[in-house]
């Protein structure tokens, strides 16, 4: 340690990121994690604090930028495919929070683990074609006890033993579920009609006081808002936590540019990173773990031309293909208050024999969707854009028949791997630092297309059943003209903001870029914890497993093999 700066230096400060800092602190590493974005979070010296800095402001969130990234200062593109030209869009592109937390913060943590199956799904299943499917090497027994420490750290609660469909588990959840939201009572109801299952969502907000928070108390500015009492544990409960132990330091607005490799090019010696001012500055570290999320990991990667002998760094990007069903009601459902979703239902991730018969009559072997969840549709700003200005205007906002009467199913629907969609390097767009952009190629295989057209009549149906007046569908990426998501003018990018997959995990250095135990295969002292390394995409929200997986691989490194000392 006498040259070194820290044992290991951690780029990005998101849940990924701050459960490395976590669990190498508590095993006596010293490690300091660097954060391109703004500190809004907590104090970062004792006692830790909350800053103070959320609130129910949709201008201030959503229009302002106020977590960034600044989709000018740090724009993306995208284009469906090469013979699209260099691209079609530039802007925000699957963006993610760039703060202290990363996307955490943002996100209203509904926080599921995946099926055993999920991490054989070749084996189980059997290849379709144009995917590149593979088993994990790491399997759901292994990954267990790990998914068990995830929801003891971040504090989630759920119902164990709900959903017929979940994996096993070895004890409940921290804590009970919160309470229900009005519409999902309405929509779980409907849904068991039809045969459906429908549970309370296992979240990562507290039901009770936990860790030192408070409880939630519902406000209804959650998914895409700040916690103004921290009643959500992701990631503040772990770096708390490692600032706690003296051993961890955060940085924030300290952008990693350049990946730093000894003579051999076979070992990292630390990072070089610019301040707000534009300075540079070096950390020297015996270990550096990429955690920046799986499209600025790939993108820092390429930008180094580090760890990509396989030329496969930034391929295999997968979204979930999100389905949007949307029913319209007569009467207010209340969606202002409540978490954003409170139930979930995973009959889709199974596929029952019928569901096959549809899958081989659509010309492929099989299909699976994704969990449904159950919620309440937008805010009041992005309500006021709908409609037309005028004497009128006020009249809607108060029927306020495209918000508060409506209620939505969202399908987080398996995308499949497929080599061609990928990250790569904008070849002229440019961001404020003058480094090149990350660029998405992107679009969906012919499963889940084929899997969204087959559930999406029934989820229709269940909120006509629910007492729905009239119900549509639309999807991200839109397939017609139906397009829901304002941020993006042209109406073509994916929106969804689970990214998975471009730095895939695996045992052979020709067809993964990390090995099983998070280290990449080029660098052996570089390591990544976020969901780049995913296989597949599954049909659930990711940021649970990469948390479970970012517990293991910094715990493999640690040399510890005990249960977190300080897991509450
Ligand atoms: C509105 C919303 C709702 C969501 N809901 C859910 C949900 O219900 N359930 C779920 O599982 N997931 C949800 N997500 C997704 C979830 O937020 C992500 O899966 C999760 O944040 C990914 O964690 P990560 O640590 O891999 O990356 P991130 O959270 O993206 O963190 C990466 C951090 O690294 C920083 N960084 C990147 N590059 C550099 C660099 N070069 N130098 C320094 N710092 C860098 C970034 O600024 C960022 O802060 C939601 C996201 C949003 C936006
Ligand atoms: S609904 Fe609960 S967890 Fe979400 S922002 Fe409001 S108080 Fe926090």
């Amino acid at each position: 340690m006498a040259d070194l700066d820290c044992d290991a230096v951690v780029v990005g400060s998101g849940p990924g990121g701050s459960t490395v800092a976590d669990v190498l602190t508590a095993g006596g590493w010293d490690v300091i994690v660097l954060e391109k974005g703004r500190n809004h979070l907590l104090d970062l010296e004792p006692p830790y604090g909350p800053k103070g800095e959320f609130s129910n402001d949709e201008l201030k969130f959503v229009h302002r930028h106020f977590l960034g990234p600044d989709p000018l200062l740090e724009p993306r593109t995208y284009r469906r495919r090469e013979a699209d030209g260099e691209r079609l869009f530039t802007g925000d592109v699957n963006n993610l929070p760039s703060t202290v937390g990363g996307g955490g913060p943002h996100a209203d943590a509904k926080l599921p683990r995946f099926r055993e199956e999920d991490f054989h799904l070749r084996s189980a299943r059997g290849p379709i074609e144009w995917a590149k499917l593979a088993d994990w090497p790491v399997q759901y027994g292994e990954l267990e006890p790990c998914y068990a420490e995830a929801e003891r750290l971040i504090g989630v609660a759920g119902d164990a033993g709900a959903n017929p469909f979940a994996a096993w588990r070895s004890g409940p959840y921290p804590m009970p579920p919160g309470p229900d939201m009005f519409g999902a009572v309405l929509s779980s109801a409907a849904a068991e009609g039809r045969g459906l299952h429908p549970f309370r969502a296992p979240t990562g907000v507290n039901s009770i006081e936990w860790d030192g928070r408070p409880a939630c108390n519902n406000c209804g500015f959650c998914g895409g808002f700040g916690c103004p009492i921290h009643a959500k544990g992701d990631p503040v409960s772990s770096l708390r936590r490692a600032l706690g132990t003296g051993r961890g330091q955060v940085r924030p607005e300290s952008h990693v540019t350049e990946i730093l490799l000894d003579g051999t090019g076979r070992r990292a010696t630390g990072i070089a990173y610019l301040d707000a001012g534009g300075a540079r500055h070096e950390v020297r570290a015996g270990h550096v773990v990429l955690a920046g999320g799986a499209f600025e990991t790939p993108r820092l990667l390429l930008l180094n031309g580090v760890g990509n002998s396989s030329g496969l760094v930034g391929r295999h990007l997968m979204f979930h293909f999100q389905t949007f069903v949307v029913g319209g009601f007569g009467y207010s459902l209340h969606g202002h208050r409540g978490r954003s979703v409170t139930h979930l239902h995973d009959d889709f991730v199974v596929p029952s024999k019928e569901d096959l018969v549809a899958a081989r009559a659509a010309g492929l072997p099989w299909f699976r969707g994704g969990t449904v969840e159950h919620g309440a549709s937008g805010t009041p700003i992005q309500e006021a854009k709908t409609y037309p200005p005028g004497a009128a205007h006020t009249a809607a906002m108060a029927a306020s028949g495209l918000r508060d009467k409506l209620w939505v199913f969202t399908m987080q629907g398996e995308d499949l791997p497929q080599a061609g969609n990928r990250v790569d390097l904008d070849p002229a767009v440019r961001d404020a630092w003058c480094r090149p952009a990350g660029r998405v190629t992107y679009a969906p295989h012919r499963h889940e297309l084929a899997a969204s057209a087959h559930w999406a009549p029934l989820l229709e149906d269940v909120l006509r059943d629910a007492g729905a007046e009239w119900a549509f569908t639309s999807t991200s990426p839109p397939q017609g003209d139906l397009d829901l998501h304002e941020s993006n003018p042209l109406g073509i990018a994916p929106a969804s903001r689970h990214v998975m997959g471009t730095c895939r995990m695996g045992e052979d250095p020709a067809t993964s870029v990390v090995a099983p135990d998070g280290r990449f295969h080029d660098v052996e002292n570089l390591l990544c914890a976020d969901s780049s390394v995913f296989v597949t995409s599954a049909g659930f929200n990711p940021t649970l497993t990469l948390v479970a997986l970012a517990i293991r691989t910094a715990r493999l490194l640690a040399g510890s093999k005990g249960a977190h000392p300080r897991a509450p």
